[in-house]
């Protein structure tokens, strides 16, 4: 099967197995739940490698992933890309040093954190989310990227809510995700 053939069929398999869960975790939001991509071991396996695929080759030397959903999807996307892997998490969490960035969500706000030398030697950075809502979470982790010297090379997403404009918010940034709705 050509690349693009499979990212269709994964993608249409994605869409089936992935779960709308409405009024959780506020009335009024539908959630995205993914456990039923990551519980067929298969899928789960497909659908990070069909993530990784449009940059293969490309000189990604470093995933930056989102607590807590982008790490199980950025973790071997990382593996698959023979790249680094980093963590931006909440506050507190990391022990060493870190640069901080506040955003807003979907549902509230927050902030996250990124270790400040964790991208001493990196060139090009792939930005690992589960879900691209209002772009908030991920023009905020561009912004730490940014500040730790690292250069984002794209920001990519199993899957996006289109009608929540995150493309706008992560305009001037490559963005990629295998689903929309
Ligand atoms: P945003 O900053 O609005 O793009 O929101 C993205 C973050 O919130 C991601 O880390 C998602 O895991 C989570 N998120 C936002 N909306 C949803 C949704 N409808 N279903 C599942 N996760 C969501």
């Amino acid at each position: 099967m050509t690349d693009d053939a499979e990212r269709a069929t994964v993608a249409a398999a994605v869409r089936r197995a992935i779960r709308d869960v409405p009024d959780f975790p506020k009335p009024g939001i539908v959630f995205k739940d993914i456990t039923p991509v990551l519980v067929d071991a298969t899928l789960f396996v497909r659908a990070t490698d069909a993530m990784a695929a449009p940059y293969r080759g490309s000189g990604i030397t470093h995933v930056v992933a989102i607590e807590s959903r982008g790490f199980i999807l950025g973790a071997p996307v990382a593996q698959s890309l023979g790249a680094a892997f980093v963590p931006v998490r909440k506050p507190g969490k990391l022990p060493s040093r870190t640069v901080r960035e506040d955003y807003a969500l979907e549902y509230g706000s927050d902030a996250l954190e990124m270790h400040v030398d964790a991208l001493a030697n990196a060139r090009g950075v792939l930005i690992v989310d589960d879900v691209l809502a209002t772009g908030g979470t991920s023009a905020a982790t561009c912004r730490l990227v940014e500040r730790a010297g690292g250069r984002v090379a794209a920001c990519a997403f199993l899957l996006e809510l289109t009608a929540l404009g995150g493309r706008a918010a992560l305009a001037g940034y490559a963005v990629d995700a295998l689903l929309q709705y």
